[in-house]
């Protein structure tokens, strides 16, 4: 458990978050406006999500499937019955004057997400519902100088809800979370987790406490958008909360917001001022029934989850957990690693794909699909080492060629002579070469000095310009060397 350190001693960080996700489907909740990102303002509005009098929300299934989806893959309780209610409060951007949101009867109740710590340790965090909500619009102040406008495109969205019991113990342990709960939500296809656009994005509670001491109050930042942010806002908020404990003050319940500019969190609004949302159940909506037939036909729908896979990888691969985990984090680099993996060896696979593939991706800035070697090519290429066409060290040239040009291995391989050198006697002449250049080193090594090998095995590989096959080059030196 990772602790504070303060001037009266340690204290626990306890940290429960609320994710909103934004769900993958073509209309809204409500109504059958358009959901795509990046339209000009205002032009996804139907007479529902601009609340025009008399408008009559419908609630779109599809919603409703992904909610549950995303409860089955959350190993959750789905609630055969629940309800939309009605959450009021003014906002310039709700044109409703309230919410449609799910209280007390969510569609979701408990679940659990299991998190996989940098260290192996797997930590499970509660999950303490999952509700179905609609996003507000968005109000934009900085236009005009004199004016702000309202657009109203993301009005009526669809939103999963997603509250975490307060299980986390530290800033890495929620991060870790969000991470997770990301990669299941993407693997189902009820979000597709982008953080910088806004589909999915927390609100972290954070209190702090004595080990054993009852939980202590707790302030919530709002409306976190990435996960450095989220690291960040928690370590400033729990080291500012635990100051105040020390200093004899007590902690105001309070929503903040974290400032990424100052790095830290101040407050918006404090518990006096927070909202009475007058909930109650919304009269133009029929309370949502499902049956077990349609929760177990989507159970029986949903594919191949990441705990799953990352143990199928593990049982069926070899692979190490750290392994595994990493190559799970996205579907389609897990398939890119099967269809690479099919007929070779797995373990040389994961290390091309984990080490070589992923550092060259990352630091062109691109996506497993826009990869410039494919799964095909890659395959190639450690066929070419398997069966000894070359060495493991001309292959990451070649790699580095094939990422540039795209070309395949074996081209690039003819093209520039990288074929391995396995001809004894050509290895000899290189070898008796390397000898000759160097008498005072090779009365050294025969004088005793062990360690010279290493020279001569370089030197070797070097003239050979890293062609001849290290295996023969070892046994060959050996040969001439002592024999
Ligand atoms: P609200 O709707 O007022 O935000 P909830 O009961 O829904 O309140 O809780 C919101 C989140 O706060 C949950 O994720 C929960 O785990 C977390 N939480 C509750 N108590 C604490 C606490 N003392 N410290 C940290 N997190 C907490
Ligand atoms: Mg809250």
């Amino acid at each position: 458990m990772t602790m504070l350190e303060g001037r009266t001693g340690s204290w626990e960080v306890v940290i429960g978050l609320e994710v909103h996700a934004q769900v993958i489907s073509n209309a809204k909740l409500f109504s059958g406006a358009s959901t795509a990102f990046g339209a000009e303002p205002n032009s996804q509005v139907s007479i529902v999500d601009a609340a025009m009098p008399g408008m009559l929300p419908v609630v779109n299934e599809r919603c409703l499937e992904q909610a549950v989806r995303t409860g089955l893959a959350l190993g959750a309780k789905i609630n055969l019955h629940s309800v939309f209610a009605r959450k009021n409060y003014f906002y310039p951007d709700l044109p409703q004057g309230y919410q449609i949101s799910q209280f007390e009867e969510p569609i979701v109740g408990e679940g659990e997400v299991l998190v996989d710590m940098e260290d192996g340790v797997t930590k499970t965090v509660g999950i303490e519902r999952l509700h179905l909500e609609q996003d507000a619009g968005k109000s934009l102040h900085d236009q005009s100088p004199a004016k702000s406008f309202i657009d109203l495109n993301r009005s009526g969205v669809s939103l999963m809800e997603i509250v975490s019991k307060p299980d986390m113990r530290s800033a890495e342990e929620a991060s870790a979370y969000v991470s997770k709960l990301r990669s299941i939500l993407r693997y189902i296809g009820s979000c597709d987790g982008n953080m910088q656009e806004g589909s999915l994005r927390c609100d972290a509670n954070v209190s702090v406490r004595k080990p054993g001491d009852e939980l202590g109050t707790r302030c919530e930042i709002k409306n976190v958008n990435s996960l450095r942010f989220l690291r960040q806002a928690i370590e400033y908020e729990a080291a500012r909360q635990v100051e105040i404990i020390e200093d004899g003050g007590t902690i105001n319940q309070e929503t903040r917001l974290y400032d990424s500019g100052k790095g830290e969190t101040r407050s918006m609004r404090s518990k006096e001022e927070a909202h009475d949302y007058r909930y109650f159940p919304d009269p133009d909506l029929l309370p949502i029934t499902l049956t077990p037939e349609f929760v177990e036909t989507q159970r029986a729908a949903l594919p191949e989850l990441p705990d799953e896979k990352k143990n199928r990888f593990i049982a069926d691969y070899g692979l190490s957990i750290y392994d595994a985990g990493v190559l799970v984090a996205e579907r389609d680099t897990a398939d890119f690693f099967e269809s690479v993996a099919n007929g070779r060896d797995a373990k040389i696979v994961a290390n091309w794909v984990i080490s070589e593939l992923f550092g060259r991706l990352n630091k062109a800035g691109k996506d497993i699909n826009d990869s410039p070697v494919s799964a095909h090519s890659l395959g190639g290429l450690i066929d070419l080492i398997a069966d000894d066409t070359i060495s493991g060290s001309i292959a990451k040239k070649v790699f580095d060629d094939m990422f540039e040009t795209g070309k395949e291995a074996a081209i690039i391989v003819k093209e520039q002579g990288l074929e391995q050198v396995t001809d004894t006697g050509a290895i000899e002449g290189i070898i008796d070469q390397v000898i000759a250049d160097n008498p005072d080193k090779v009365a050294e090594y025969r004088g005793g000095k062990d360690k010279l090998f290493g020279f001569f095995v370089g030197q070797t590989m070097r003239a050979s310009q890293g062609k001849a096959n290290p295996g023969m080059v070892n046994d060959l030196l050996r040969k001439k060397l002592d024999g």
